[in-house]
């Protein structure tokens, strides 16, 4: 069986993921967050032992060199995402804290009672409560472009949508946390625009698995969770086009992102920093920096052709698992599969896999409409990593066998 070695490729082997080693635990619950690579962890072990000092504010040297680390961590992001400026890389704690500043800044400064945004079918939560408070605060009507019963959006209802009512915003998810789905984002944001509506897209699951090239896509804001693309928890990333960014109010307020202060009147700092109230995560910035230059030295060609390698093995010993019954079969798939277990609960699954130390996720996946679609409650979602291998897929497919012995009896 060659093809289920567990030879590491490329150079990524499980011993560079301190958890990964310390607990072999074959981990597949990457959809929710990923393990740090050792050289991440570094990184911000040396900063707290060796450079810590904050940042923006400090005439030393070391708070000097602080801040230089911290904006230059800026330009890598840029990089990644192939931005046009670096001030329009905004630190947020997560793709979370993106999606409720868009909403809340821009929709102060957009959003007319009467108006529509879109969301679709396929968005995990944190993509539909910021947009249904907005809605309810300025009187707008939340719509939502409809799935089909493999997980694809149906694009003619999308074009309906865009054509019959006054749409404002479309905030849609490049790839489903749910079923894995990856959204035809660019002729969608194309199609938006040319309705006059501006675009947010939630990166959150596709930063991990593939390139993103914001001025190719011509999205208006893309965000991203550090701590899903092996970074560190708390940061994230916001991008935006200068002029929004420049137009829109400020989310949180304080110290840092201001201009000038009196007890008459303040005036804001231009964007990035309009936007960074506080002391910052600095520390993670640089942490995330460097998962950044990780996945890079690998490459996303690479990664790619691993992770839907990972898919196609997988999706192959399910066939022989007749028992399987799988959730979405979207056309185009990122490294998630979700799955029930005929007459068993998802629960009872991830628990008897977890005997065999098979980490799964289990649930709704903070996408409770999606699972609505399907009729059913929770599902067993598989989510790839770079560190996964053949072998995991052997694991898998022995602990989900073990979880039907026990269950059938
Ligand atoms: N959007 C999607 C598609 C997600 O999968 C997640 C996290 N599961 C989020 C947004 C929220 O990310 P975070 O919890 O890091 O803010």
């Amino acid at each position: 069986m060659t093809a289920l070695s567990n030879n590491p490729w490329e150079g990524v082997h499980k011993q560079q993921f301190p958890v990964l080693e310390e607990t072999q635990v074959i981990y597949l619950d990457n959809a929710a967050t990923t393990q740090k690579p050792k050289r991440v962890l570094d990184v911000m072990d040396r900063f707290y032992r060796e450079r810590y000092a904050t940042v923006n504010r400090s005439v030393y040297g070391l708070g000097q060199d602080a801040t230089r680390a911290y904006e230059e961590a800026r330009i890598c992001i840029q990089k990644f995402i192939n931005a046009k400026r670096a001030d329009e890389i905004i630190y947020v704690r997560g793709a979370t804290e993106a999606i409720n500043l868009v909403a809340s800044s821009y929709g102060a400064v957009a959003f007319k009672p009467g108006d529509t945004i879109l969301i679709s079918a396929l968005e995990h939560h944190a993509n539909i409560v910021p947009w249904q408070q907005i809605c309810e605060r300025y009187k707008c009507d939340l719509k939502i472009i409809p799935m089909s019963d493999k997980g694809d959006l149906i694009q003619e209802d999308y074009n309906r949508l865009l054509d019959e009512n006054k749409v404002v915003f479309v905030s849609l998810t490049h790839v489903s946390n749910a079923l894995g789905t990856i959204n035809p984002i660019k002729p969608m944001i194309q199609k938006a625009h040319e309705a006059g509506a501006k675009v947010l897209i939630d990166g959150a699951q596709a930063a991990p698995h593939m390139a993103i090239d914001v001025q190719a896509l011509d999205c208006d804001f893309y965000c991203f969770s550090g701590h899903k693309i092996y970074g560190p928890t708390g940061i994230g990333v916001l991008y935006g086009k200068y002029d929004l960014l420049d137009e829109m109010v400020p989310f949180l307020t304080g110290g840092d992102m201001i201009e000038t202060v009196t007890f008459d009147k303040t005036t804001f700092a231009k964007p990035p920093r309009k936007f960074e109230a506080g002391t910052p995560a600095f520390v993670e910035v640089l942490g995330l920096a460097e998962a950044i230059n990780f996945i890079q030295d690998i490459g996303f060609e690479k990664i790619q052709s691993h992770e839907s390698h990972m898919v196609r093995l997988a999706l192959d010993e399910f066939k022989h698992i007749p028992e399987i019954k799988l959730i979405g079969t979207p056309e185009k798939r990122a490294g998630v599969i979700s799955f029930l277990i005929d007459k068993i609960h998802a629960h009872d699954v991830g628990t008897l896999m977890d005997a065999k130390h098979v980490a799964v996720r289990v649930g709704h996946h903070c996408a409770q409409p999606v699972m609505q679609h399907f009729g059913v409650s929770a599902t067993v979602r598989v989510a790839f990593g770079i560190y996964n291998t053949p072998s995991d897929i052997a694991a898998l497919v022995a602990a989900i066998r073990y979880a039907m012995e026990i269950m059938y009896g």
